[in-house]
C-alpha cells in the first residue's frame, strides 16, 4: 500500500474564512468527540506514520458540507475554529473548493462522493477501525477494492457504486482500516458505527 494517511491527493482551492458557524457544528462536535473516546477518529504515533485519523461531515444544502479540517483528529474536544466548509467538489477533474479557517480533511473527497450518491444522506463519519475493517466479511460490508487509494477520483466512484447498494457502512481494502458510516442524520451514522463495534468480535478471538 503506497498510501500515506492525511496528505491531500487533489487540488484544493480553499480561500481563508472566519470561523463558520452551522447549527450542525454542535452534532458534528459532539459525535467526534464520541468517536475520538472510542479510538475510531484520533491521532497515534505509532500508527500511519503518526498522521491524524478519521473524519466526519455534516450536508448543508445540496452537495455542499461542512468537515472538519485536516489533521485535527487527534483533539478529543473540536470547536468551530476546526471545520471548513466544501463548496464543491469536482471528482471528475480532482479538485475541490473550500472555505474555512482551516482546510479541509485530506478525505473529504470520499465524503462528497457519498453525499453526491444519495440525495439523503446528511451526515458521513470516517473511522479507522482495525477489527471492523478486517471482519468486513461477516460484518457484511460493502467494499472498496484493494487497488484503489483513499481521496482519489477513483475512491469517489467506487464509493458511489457502494452507496448504490443502500448500505449503511462500507469498508475501505485499500486504505489501511478505513470504514466509512452514513446515514440521514448524524445521530443514526454514530449508531451505525456503534452496531458494527458491538458485532465485530476482538481481533484474534
Ligand atoms: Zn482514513
Amino acid at each position: 500500500m503506497s498510501e500515506q494517511e492525511g496528505v491531500i491527493q487533489f487540488n484544493l482551492l480553499h480561500k481563508d474564512s472566519d470561523v463558520l458557524s452551522y447549527p450542525q457544528l454542535g452534532a458534528l462536535i459532539q459525535c467526534h468527540q464520541h468517536m475520538h473516546q472510542l479510538g475510531l477518529i484520533n491521532q497515534d504515533p505509532s500508527r500511519y506514520n503518526g498522521y491524524a485519523y478519521g473524519n466526519i461531515s455534516h450536508r448543508l444544502r445540496d452537495n455542499e458540507f461542512i468537515i472538519s479540517g485536516t489533521q485535527t483528529a487527534g483533539i478529543s474536544v473540536l470547536s468551530a475554529q476546526h471545520y471548513a466548509h466544501v463548496i464543491q467538489c469536482d471528482i471528475a477533474n480532482n479538485t475541490v473548493q473550500s472555505r474555512g479557517p482551516v482546510k479541509p480533511s485530506s478525505e473529504c473527497m470520499s465524503h462528497a462522493a457519498i453525499y453526491a450518491a444519495d440525495p439523503d444522506i446528511m451526515a458521513v463519519i470516517h473511522i479507522h477501525s482495525p477489527t471492523i475493517w478486517q471482519q468486513h466479511q461477516n460484518l457484511q460490508l460493502a467494499t472498496t477494492a484493494i487497488d484503489i487509494d483513499y481521496g482519489t477520483p477513483e475512491m469517489a466512484v467506487a464509493i458511489q457504486d457502494c452507496v448504490q447498494q443502500s448500505q449503511s457502512c462500507i469498508a475501505m481494502l485499500g486504505h489501511l482500516d478505513g470504514v466509512i458510516c452514513y446515514a440521514n442524520n448524524i445521530e443514526t451514522a454514530d449508531q451505525h458505527v456503534t452496531n458494527l463495534i458491538a458485532l465485530a468480535a476482538p481481533t484474534g478471538s
